[in-house]
């Protein structure tokens, strides 16, 4: 059999995301995952539910009254309409396809997070990126311009951004929604660690989805993502959703976890003062530019952003090496924010690389 004659060119020559195997008892601080695990008491309530989840059965539209759950726990209006994903990637490839095909046009600013870009390539789109400022703010001009130009049917917008962490000015992502002619996409999957939310306005009109995620909040082996919108567009959104796309077992540990929210939200609360204090750490060191973040990263400039990478690898540290990816990254790393003792960890690398701060 030739492959290449039987898959499609764009597929035969695309590069797989690559999801990067951590060493042994390595430190993964390079995909927003939550350091925090439940403890042995909460372990053994969870294997109880789990034991008792009716797994020899499909789950049914109501998910065993997750999306309920959500709305109460969340803050959901009455309005607004719920559909649930395997994480929010899922829900990110079926809004593509709703409204991908020839002629259409999706909408990002860049660099974000990849799999849009993927996405419009798979749904046969054709894809604006807008670059952002050099400072990772958002350049309103230059993307009130490409609506007007491009007039696309599908925008996503990360908020708080990825891999930047930065966050935008609601007042400039209202005057995107005011000025699309077709769906923006909110993806809040750092929502939790942010001041800013368009929770609230979903439901209200029908242009506006917000995405959320229970990944970057301790979740990310769940699976489970959410998308929020006005009921006339989720209606849509179910007929591109496979029937049965959750898991039992997914859903009852989701709900377990909302269940108990103090253990999500100290953590959380955690995790954004962590932040708050690598950022101070980091800023004393003249070589390095941090960038501010809402989310539970921190996005930095430094001198050599390749050997900042391989002497973190060589403390068995793993972090994102943006360089490359997009020219506005230019010698750039992203860093998971963690617990504070591995957060000294990242820092004694950091101080042997970079001397003693000033
Ligand atoms: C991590 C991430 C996602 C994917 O989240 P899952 O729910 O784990 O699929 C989506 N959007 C952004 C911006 C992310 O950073």
């Amino acid at each position: 059999m030739q492959l290449n004659q039987i898959i499609r060119p764009d597929v035969l020559a695309m590069t797989a995301y690559k999801v990067v195997e951590c060493p042994e008892d390595c430190l993964k601080l390079d995909a927003m995952e939550s350091p925090y695990e439940y403890s042995d008491e909460m372990r053994a309530e969870l294997a109880k539910q789990l034991a008792h989840t009716p797994i020899h059965l499909y789950p049914t539209p109501k998910a065993q009254g997750l999306p309920q759950m959500l709305r109460e726990r969340v803050g959901i209006v009455e309005q607004a309409d719920i559909v649930l994903g395997a994480g929010s990637d899922e829900l990110i490839r079926l809004l593509t396809m709703l409204t991908g095909q020839p002629g259409s046009t999706m909408l990002t600013l860049e660099p974000s997070f990849v799999m849009y870009r993927v996405n419009a390539e798979f749904f046969g789109m054709k894809y604006v990126g807008v670059p952002l400022n050099e400072d990772f703010s958002l350049n309103l001009t230059a993307v009130l311009e490409a609506i007007t130009t491009h007039q696309p049917q599908l925008i996503f917008i990360a908020y708080p951004n990825n891999p930047t962490g930065v966050p935008f000015a609601k007042t400039d992502v209202e005057q995107i929604i005011a000025a699309a002619p077709g769906l923006v996409v909110i993806d809040e999957a750092y929502g939790a660690f942010s001041s800013h939310t368009f929770l609230p306005e979903a439901g209200l009109s029908e242009k506006l989805v917000v995405l959320r995620t229970l990944s970057k909040i301790g979740f990310a082996g769940l699976r489970v993502g959410y998308a929020v919108g006005h009921p006339q567009v989720m209606h849509e959104l179910r007929k591109v959703t496979p029937p049965y796309n959750m898991n039992q077992l997914s859903l009852t540990a989701a709900k377990f976890a909302l269940q108990y929210p103090q253990f999500i939200d100290e953590h959380i609360n955690k995790q954004k003062s962590e932040r708050e204090r690598m950022r101070t750490m980091l800023k004393t060191w003249s070589q390095v530019q941090v960038f501010p973040s809402e989310a539970n990263f921190i996005t930095m400039r430094v001198p050599d952003a390749q050997a900042l990478w391989q002497a973190m690898l060589d403390h068995n540290i793993l972090i994102k090496n943006l360089h490359g990816v997009h020219p506005l990254l230019e010698q750039c790393v992203r860093i998971t924010v963690s617990k504070p003792e591995q957060n000294q960890l990242v820092l004694g690398v950091m101080q042997q690389l970079y001397g003693t701060q000033s």
